[in-house]
């Protein structure tokens, strides 16, 4: 032992001395002695030691004549053994304290003899330095014969008793510390399999699955419990959802709230343990642990911390790797449905097309896209797979749409039957209880919404709002892009002037319907004079004049009819499925209202042609020839008239 004023066996000085090891080889230790911090830990070694020289000595005549008492430095009796001296209590007191004082003073032995009695004291010496720590004393009352050289050796018995038990205290303070740093180690290794168990778990389940087991396998007796901040319930009665109550008195919160350890001892003994779970960037939960009474060793709790921070990291890894998944496949979606709309520049399919994949992404048991009639101002479906509503109409105040369409803003109803903010016709039809819906935005305009349903209540989450709301976003640049090449197209078709459609239009149109109609008219209408009307009234009135037969052509032909601009100021209009009698009549008609309604009144000369299925070389050309030949010979007939060529 060293110098130091601390005390090296101040733990295991009280413990009960192995008094069947008694033969210790000499070893290294030997030179071990206590200091003086240890000495008022002393009393018990001294005792113990005593009583085992006492019993090694027994066979020796002192012991029957007399009685042997044991001090320590204060000169307070400690043990004694042999036979009572046959004197008063207060003498014998009286006689011990002399020569015991004597020997603390002086540091040698000292014997006090008299008639009656005979007493002496040793002192009991450390061996390195030779400084009292005890006293070692005799007394009698049956005669002093070589008393003297007797109570000495036994002095220096005792002596040795001392520093047998003084070194065997030490190996075992040693033992036990080796035991400890075993049990540590191992303790430490099992922590670091669990750990590293918890590393290698890469979803959330198993990192919560692998932590239970461990500490079960780590703390058999113990009842374990696991608070989660989020919402990670994976079935297992011990995971629990972290719930604040009273956040002064409950434990868990009290762990959670502060980022340490709580401990709560019970009166029976027993604890309570509650250790946040947490990682680099937040806590996720605590774990807490009831142990019973005897079964928790303070020392654990390092390990214990360890384990819950090791959890922590994992689960927030796991928790990390789940959100990156998540995040690679929204990624992945937006990516395909973005490609997919792409590739279609027609509105319709693209409202179908995202009706069909939001069904699938959000696994919803609804959905349906409406466009917005800026028009008629109202919301038409265009696309839905609920049957009921295909084509329905709606105001753009009514319903969820109409919510949407107020706020811009995407919207999340968990259960419609508790909150009925507004009359859906989609979710009472469908008995829909959750809903997602998001605006489709065009330069910052409502031109759409869509709702997404489900029956089942509370089914959306929080990231499929958001995955709606980013997905809108494409579907409204999709949407744009098909407008834009309508609106392109529309331009490229139309003639700007009459708002008829552009010669090249009509050439297609006839060529597309001669594969699949029987038979087809074309009218060409040629306004009479029209250059006299330009040299009298200016070309402005001209081009009045043409978009005035314009209308007339437009207002008296049928839906699927195609009137065109065919060049200056010559009108073709061509009838599918029309044979050439009742173009003729069509003509009739138009060349009667534009006699009728222009102002300043023109007249118009027409020629007609018809292709049918029997024709032996059906052409545009041909049909375009014919019915010029026809107008030219309307036009030789005095004009205001039709003609209708011949096949
Ligand atoms: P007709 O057909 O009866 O034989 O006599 P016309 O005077 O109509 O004869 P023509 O076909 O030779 O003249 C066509 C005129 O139409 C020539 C041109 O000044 C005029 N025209 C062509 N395109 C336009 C146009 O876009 N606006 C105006 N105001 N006039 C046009
Ligand atoms: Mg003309
Ligand atoms: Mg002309």
């Amino acid at each position: 032992m060293d110098d130091q004023k601390t005390s090296n066996f101040a733990n295991h000085i009280t413990s009960t001395i192995d008094e069947s090891t008694s033969d210790i080889p000499s070893i290294w230790f030997e030179s071990e002695d206590i200091n003086d911090a240890d000495e008022p830990l002393l009393p018990p070694l001294l005792e113990a030691s005593f009583r085992q020289w006492a019993e090694q000595a027994t066979g020796i005549a002192l012991f029957q004549s007399g009685e042997f008492v044991l001090f320590n430095k204060e000169a307070r009796e400690l043990a004694k053994a042999g036979q009572a001296a046959a004197m008063n209590v207060a003498e014998r007191e009286d006689v011990l304290n002399r020569v015991v004082a004597s020997v603390l003073n002086n540091a040698e032995m000292h014997t006090f003899e008299t008639d009656s009695f005979f007493a002496a004291a040793v002192p009991v010496r450390r061996r390195n330095d030779g400084a009292v720590f005890s006293v070692f004393a005799f007394i009698s009352t049956a005669g002093s014969n070589h008393a003297s050289e007797a109570v000495h050796m036994c002095g220096l018995h005792f002596n040795q008793c001392f520093y047998r038990n003084f070194e065997m205290l030490y190996v075992r303070d040693l033992l036990l510390q080796q035991q400890r740093s075993e049990k540590d180690a191992s303790r430490r290794n099992e922590l670091f399999q669990a750990a590293k168990l918890l590393y290698d778990q890469i979803d959330v389940s198993s990192v919560l699955s692998e932590l239970l087991r461990s500490l079960e396998e780590l703390y058999p007796s113990s009842e374990v419990h696991l608070y989660l901040s989020q919402d990670h319930l994976n079935g297992d009665p011990r995971v629990k959802p972290l719930v604040f109550k009273n956040a002064e008195h409950d434990l868990v919160a009290k762990a959670f709230l502060n980022g340490k350890s709580v401990t709560e001892h019970n009166r029976d003994g027993s604890i309570r343990l509650a250790v946040p779970m947490t990682g680099k960037q937040a806590a996720y939960g605590v774990l807490c642990m009831s142990i019973g009474p005897g079964k928790w060793d303070e020392r654990d709790l390092p390990a214990f911390m360890l384990l819950a921070d090791t959890s922590g990291s994992a689960f927030e890894n796991a928790k990390l790797y789940e959100q990156s998944n998540l995040l690679i496949n929204e990624l992945r979606l937006i990516n395909e449905l973005t490609k997919r709309l792409n590739q279609s520049l027609r509105l319709k399919e693209i409202f179908q097309f995202a009706t069909s994949e939001l069904l699938t992404i959000f696994e919803a048991d609804f959905c349906c896209v409406l466009q917005l009639n800026k028009e008629k101002n109202q919301f038409v479906v265009m696309s839905s797979n609920f049957p009921d509503l295909t084509s329905e109409k709606f105001s753009p105040e009514y319903g969820f749409c109409g919510m949407v369409y107020r706020t811009k803003e995407p919207l999340i109803i968990s259960d419609y039957w508790h909150t009925r903010v507004v009359t859906s016709k989609l979710m009472d039809n469908t008995g829909s209880r959750s809903l997602i819906a998001a605006p489709i935005l065009v330069d910052g305009a409502v031109v759409g919404v869509i709702l997404v349903t489900h029956k089942a209540s509370n089914f959306f989450s929080y990231d499929n709002y958001k995955l709606l709301q980013v997905m809108s976003t494409h579907i409204g640049l999709a949407v744009t892009n098909a407008s834009l090449h309508a609106e392109v197209r529309r331009m490229v078709i139309t003639d700007n002037l009459t708002g008829l459609h552009a010669r090249h239009y009509l050439n297609e149109q006839i060529q597309t319907r001669q594969r699949i109609d029987p038979f087809g008219s074309l009218i060409l209408v040629d306004i009479d004079y029209f250059k006299r009307v330009n040299d009298t009234f200016g070309h402005q009135v001209g081009d009045q004049i043409l978009i005035q037969v314009s209308n007339i052509i437009r207002s008296s032909i049928r839906q699927g009819d195609i009137a065109a601009r065919w060049g200056g100021e010559e009108l073709a209009i061509y009838l599918p499925g029309i044979r050439a009698e009742q173009a003729y009549r069509i003509a009739e008609r138009i060349r009667l209202h534009v006699e009728e309604e222009t102002a300043p009144i023109v007249t118009v000369s027409c020629g007609v042609s018809e292709w049918t299925f029997e024709n032996e070389k059906i052409s545009v050309e041909s049909l375009f020839y014919r019915a010029d030949m026809a107008l030219y010979e309307a036009k030789n007939n005095g004009r205001n008239c039709i003609f209708v060529g011949k096949c």
